[in-house]
């Protein structure tokens, strides 16, 4: 882990606003500024760590509760039943821009495929 601080940490710290659907204290879920699907949140570890490999590797309870928050948020978000994806881009070929680990919790609506750019 970097020292360099990421603008998740800004976002814990309520330096920078973001709609928060859920929150213990080790973990913060919050809605994508840029949604790719009508449910896009965000789940952090409040503790940071550049991706989810480091963060598996140091503290394995702390990515349950990544993972256990993720569908917390599906369930008040309503779409347990229809189904939901959860993603940790890692690194630049999956195109991570934000190294702090955040899962990505999509759906509300038929998702599309993923995997290769444009193809
Ligand atoms: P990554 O590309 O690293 O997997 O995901 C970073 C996510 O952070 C992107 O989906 C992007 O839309 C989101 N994001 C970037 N800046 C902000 C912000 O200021 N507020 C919120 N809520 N999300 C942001």
């Amino acid at each position: 882990m970097s020292d360099a601080e990421t603008l998740f940490e800004r976002i814990i710290a309520r330096e920078i606003p973001a709609e928060v659907v859920y929150e213990t204290e080790r973990v913060l879920a919050f809605r994508d500024i840029n949604p790719q699907a009508k449910t896009h949140v965000l789940v952090v570890p409040k503790v940071r760590y550049r991706n989810v490999a480091e963060l598996a590797a140091a503290d394995a309870g702390l990515l349950g509760e990544v993972i256990g928050a993720a569908e917390k948020v599906a369930e008040l978000e309503g779409i347990v039943e229809s189904g939901y994806r959860v993603v940790f881009n890692t690194e630049s070929d999956a195109g991570q821009t934000v190294f702090h680990v955040h899962a990505h919790v999509l759906g509300g609506e038929q998702l599309g495929f993923f995997g290769r750019y444009g193809g």
